[in-house]
């Protein structure tokens, strides 16, 4: 099997929920719930690593996986966990938000 990579969505979207991304994504995989999140998520099983949602990023919160810096890692975890776990993707992003 052929390594997957995705793309991640970082800090930096934290409150700014551009959305630009959403609308550039050939394959609709960036979601979010208003109202309700305070960032958007890109679906590893769905991105298929074109990189179009990068460059339009208003605040460069886009990255390639194997691009993401160590201190943004637990991105790369939390964007997958919000297609399983919405609520407990809020969580983490809230607790990553009160320590920036
Ligand atoms: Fe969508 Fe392409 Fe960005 Fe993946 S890299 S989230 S497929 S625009």
């Amino acid at each position: 099997m052929e390594d997957k990579v995705t793309y991640v969505i970082t800090q930096p979207c934290i409150d700014t929920l551009d959305k630009s991304c959403v609308e550039v994504c050939p394959v609709d995989c960036i979601h979010f719930e208003e109202g309700l999140d305070r960032k958007l998520y890109i679906d590893p099983n769905e991105c298929i690593d074109c990189a179009a949602c990068e460059p339009v990023c208003p605040v460069s919160a886009i990255l390639a996986e194997d691009d993401v810096p160590v201190e943004q890692r637990p991105f790369t975890e939390i964007d997958a966990l919000w297609y399983t776990d919405q609520a407990l993707a809020r969580e983490r992003v809230e607790a990553l938000a009160n320590a920036a």
